[in-house]
């Protein structure tokens, strides 16, 4: 969306934005002030682009983007954005797991904290560059389901942090394929995930690839849009094999199909 001369911008809780500004003579970099963080914007031949992450537990409402345009003779220009965020009803899902996944150990609680903190510090890095050339695209060609992001969840009777991703049908060695161009920035298994793969592709966008039955990708290698990541699996805490295709934008957790609709 271009959104030059637009004075106000509507999305969903759990979405991802596209922004959009042409290019100009002298133009050095674009930012966008979002949520307390720096945007940077990267730029092709259509112009610049960014993608700004409306977290799904995010308070509906009247939210304030700011603009900055850093010309290369020293100018710098801003523009204030409105940006309403809407409501969304999210369905309540049960679901039946292992009671080791609802239940912790002190050893796995232990564990799920450090995981969590080193998921949330790689989330907290915003690569100033896109890394990606083409439109994002779906993990596996063809597959159905992904329409449960954001579903209210009950493990074993108990209720548990929303669903944060898209879970797709995927019978246990499907090829998974990367959602697009990027840098793998984790590779391993992880406690609730299961065999996880995170690729950054710049500009605060993360992709995740979980419950995987097999890694194919090492950390620091860059990796083409639908290069296979792995295979689809059904490890860490899951009610059988599929893929979780999951997409964070500057931490905000959004729905993955967001980032399809250009
Ligand atoms: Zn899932």
């Amino acid at each position: 969306m271009i959104i030059a001369g637009v004075a106000a911008l509507a999305i969903g809780q759990g979405q991802a934005l596209r922004l959009e500004v042409p290019d100009e003579p002298g133009l050095e970099t674009v930012a966008v002030a979002w949520e307390g963080r720096s945007i940077p914007f990267a730029n092709d031949s259509a112009g610049w682009f960014t993608f700004v992450g409306v977290d799904l537990d995010a308070s509906p409402g009247v939210y304030s983007a700011e603009l900055t345009w850093t010309y290369r003779d020293g100018r710098v220009r801003r523009s204030g954005k409105r940006i309403e965020v809407a409501e969304r009803q999210f369905r309540t899902t049960h679901l039946e797991v292992a009671p080791k996944y609802v239940e912790l150990s002190a050893d796995n609680e232990a564990r799920t904290a450090r995981e969590r903190s080193e998921i949330n510090e790689i989330y907290a890095r915003i690569t100033p560059e896109a890394l990606w050339t083409e439109p994002f695209a779906v993990p596996i060609p063809g597959t159905t389901g992904g329409r449960n992001f954001g579903h209210r969840r009950v493990f074993n009777d108990q209720p548990r942090a929303p669903h944060s991703g898209a879970d797709l049908t995927a019978a246990t060695g499907t090829e998974i394929r990367a959602t697009n161009r990027g840098r793998v920035v984790l590779a391993k298994e992880l406690f609730f995930s299961g065999n996880a793969v995170f690729v950054d592709h710049g500009l605060g966008i993360y992709s995740v690839y979980l419950h995987l039955s097999e890694i194919r990708v090492e950390p620091g290698e860059i990796i083409d849009k639908g290069q296979v990541l792995g295979l689809a699996g059904a490890t860490g805490r899951v009610t059988g094999p599929h893929l979780h295709w999951g997409v964070r934008a500057q931490g905000a957790r959004v729905d993955p199909f967001s980032l399809l609709l250009e």
